[in-house]
């Protein structure tokens, strides 16, 4: 049973970096038939905002992606606390006393040594003696997590194949601050033990934390489960980036809102993104089996995912075209039928379009003016116009015998008394969505004007 989470700060809306992540762990889950939790990293309470976990959820929602389970981790504080006493007995977590200015200063020190700016495990020496005196100054500690520097670390990951670290080479990382307050690291590999998390699956900027997270499995199963660990299976995804190269303020801030607003559907985000970065291409697919079918891990590339929103216009344009009636019922205007909608739909870019080519059907419409010719033309239209159940083949046909006009000639003028525009919906289906009386009413006003 495959579980996997997707695990937002609470701080801002989700952009499309986060979306994708989100659809990847969807992905995983639901192809193996397994469970897609939704973890919400609330642990820092200035920066988590309620107003962005409601956003969160919607955006799931709307994206088609409702997760199984939702955890938040400032309801689950208790259990950080005793992992962490846990690490404490055994050892693996050590108080440190160093200022933000004292550690800077150290990088900085390392840095221009040309040396790795790593911590560099001083509070490890203070004296028992030391640290009271510390204390007694009023210094409260925070607290960092011991790496073993005798165990090698290694994983297979799911995109980046083997992957090996010398913990020597990272630093103690920080879990703790000095009022208590959790940072990430700790709480997160807490949290996908005691939710049975068999995959995680995150961007690529999360490979050195997976290091530090796969000593924590083991320091944790071995000082609080008694056992050998069980570490999740680990996959870490090539950043997205905008066509210029980087993840742009732009590509960073675009959320599901904004995505909306333009008229783009759930079905082409969920389409671009599902794809975008494999091996495999990127195609207008709104069934969601079919995607699930060919989503495959070893597909994913190390190069960073190229966004473009003209790519995601095409597939929104595409997807436009192929979403059934019943879906976008919800979004239409009174009395629009699936006989409209399907006449209407291969014009659209956007499906919010489709109110304007309505109001070509419904009318009023504005027809231009003519020349004489095709004012009389028009004339013989409006007397040639019969009802039956292929009123535009009857018409043409008609006009064609009666009048000798052919191509463009027949066509336009038609076309545009009968719609005021040059261009539009399939006139086989759009005349019968008209109707007869408000077509001969067209076609009569669109000769005398
Ligand atoms: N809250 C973390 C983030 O948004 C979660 C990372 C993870 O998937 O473990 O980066």
């Amino acid at each position: 049973m495959i579980t996997t989470r997707f695990a937002p700060s609470p701080t801002g809306r989700l952009h499309v970096g986060n979306i994708r992540t989100a659809l990847h762990n969807w992905m995983l889950a639901r192809k193996a038939g397994g469970c897609f939790l939704l973890r919400i990293d609330d642990t820092d309470a200035e920066r988590s905002r309620e107003e962005y976990v409601e956003a969160i959820r919607a955006d799931l929602a709307w994206l088609g992606m409702e997760p199984d389970g939702v955890e938040r981790q400032s309801e689950r504080l208790a259990l950080y606390e005793a992992a962490f006493d846990a690490l404490k007995d055994a050892g693996r977590v050590y108080p440190c006393y160093e200022t933000a200015q004292e550690l800077d200063l150290k990088r900085k020190i390392a840095l221009g040594r040309g040396l790795p700016p790593i911590y560099d495990r001083a509070a490890l020496a203070l004296s028992d003696a030391e640290r009271a005196a510390k204390e007694a100054d009023g210094v409260a500690p925070h607290w960092r997590f011991k790496l073993d520097h005798g165990e090698e670390i290694r994983w297979d990951d799911g995109v980046r194949g083997p992957q090996k670290f010398d913990p020597a080479t990272l630093s103690d990382p920080v879990i703790r601050r000095a009022d208590g307050s959790w940072l990430y690291m700790l709480p997160s590999a807490v949290d996908d033990i005691e939710m049975g998390i068999t995959n995680v699956l995150r961007g690529e900027d999360h490979v050195s934390n997976t290091a530090v997270q796969i000593q924590m499995f083991t320091a944790l199963y071995a000082a609080q489960h008694k056992g050998a660990a069980k570490v999740p299976d680990f996959a870490h995804e090539a950043l997205l980036v905008g066509k210029e190269g980087k993840l742009s303020k732009r590509l960073g801030s675009l959320g599901c809102d904004a995505f909306r607003e333009q008229g783009i559907e759930p079905e082409a985000l969920v389409a671009l993104l599902a794809r975008l970065g494999t091996s495999q291409p990127v195609e207008p697919i709104a069934d969601r089996a079919v995607l699930l079918d060919t989503f495959d891990l070893s597909t994913f590339g190390r190069a960073p995912a190229k966004f473009d929103d003209a790519e995601l216009a095409r597939i929104n344009t595409a997807i436009v075209h192929q979403l059934p009636f019943e879906r976008v019922q919800g979004l239409l205007p009174e009395g629009f039928t699936p006989e409209a909608w399907h006449a209407i739909r291969p014009n659209l870019e956007k499906a919010s379009e489709v109110v304007e080519w309505w109001q070509v059907v419904t009318g009023p419409i504005t027809p231009p003016d003519f020349a004489d010719e095709d004012r009389a033309f028009l004339t013989e239209a409006a007397r040639l116009l019969s009802w039956s159940e292929t009123p535009w083949q009857d018409l043409t046909s008609a006009l064609k015998a009666a009048t000798g006009r052919k191509g463009k000639a027949l066509f336009l003028p038609l076309r545009q008394a009968l719609t005021g525009m040059d261009h539009g919906p399939d006139m086989k289906e759009l005349l019968p969505l008209i109707g007869e009386e408000e077509a001969k009413a067209r076609l009569e006003s669109a000769a005398v004007a």
